[in-house]
């Protein structure tokens, strides 16, 4: 990759400084790889102004519902606007079929991996159903494997160095060993009352899945829905991570040697 931006950049956009060292993202390193889902998103898109539009609100809409989620966590008071009132109830739905137990200090923390040199920032740590759990939060319409690579990031790293570091550098100690990572997608939806189609409600446009295209459908007021997934087999995708990893240093090796990284 030729360089076309100063070192400084590129380290602010792909990487934290933790304690005076700089660490690659693992959201940076796991967009190497190739997403196919997102060729079609692309390939759907008007052009690629409005594409990058509907990313733009994607993650506005990432961001609120995280701080919703957070606000119910920690006990704390939010106006929930109305149009994301169905994450906001998937949530409460979500929590009144498990055990959960989170507190403010586990919620969206920075770490790093000392041996493997990535950070990141996670979700959620909880007492999930009784296991010491990472938790994902996702917005999309479905689990994608790839998310897999992340959170086997996040485990690894938990797992080698069981502490956290708030803002300002101070380490928060973990009870115990993380044993079990999961994605918790949730959306907001509506049912048609005739073919049962779903309609999606989303910032970035609303999408509609299954039914009857022919239906002059007729939508439900605003449902939730969500799912709990957890992965298995960690070390098989922590694998993947490192291969992600690898490529990405190749591809970025200029930078990384000037860095000292490489
Ligand atoms: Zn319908």
């Amino acid at each position: 990759m030729k360089k076309d931006m100063s070192i400084e950049e590129f380290k602010r956009r792909h990487g934290y400084v933790i304690n005076g060292i700089w660490y690659p993202r693992v959201t940076s390193i796991v967009d190497i790889k190739s997403k196919p889902a997102l060729y079609y998103f692309y390939a759907n898109a008007e052009n690629f102004e409005a594409a990058q539009e509907k990313k733009t609100k994607a993650a506005q809409e990432g961001t609120i519902v995280h701080e919703i989620l957070e606000s119910i966590i920690s006990g704390r008071e939010i106006i929930v606007p109305p149009e994301f009132i169905g994450f906001k109830r998937g949530f409460e739905n979500f929590l009144k079929e498990h055990s959960f137990f989170s507190k403010q200090e586990w919620i969206e923390k920075r770490i790093k991996h000392s041996n493997y040199r990535y950070s990141g920032t996670f979700d959620i740590l909880a007492e999930l159903d009784g296991k010491f759990s990472l938790v994902d939060i996702k917005t999309a319409l479905e689990v994608y494997d790839d998310y897999r690579l992340q959170t086997a990031a996040y485990y690894y790293a938990l797992n080698e160095e069981p502490f956290l570091i708030d803002k300002t550098g101070r380490k928060i100690v973990l009870p115990k060993f993380i044993e079990k990572r999961y994605i918790l997608r949730i959306n907001q939806i509506q049912v048609c009352e005739i073919c049962g189609a779903k309609k999606y409600i989303r910032s970035m446009g609303d999408k509609i899945k299954g039914g009857d295209s022919n239906c002059n459908h007729k939508f439900s007021d605003i449902l939730d829905e969500w799912e709990l997934k957890e992965f298995d087999n960690p070390e098989e995708d922590f694998k993947g991570f490192l291969a992600c990893k690898d490529l990405w240093e190749w591809e970025y090796r200029d930078y990384l040697k000037e860095i000292g990284y490489l």
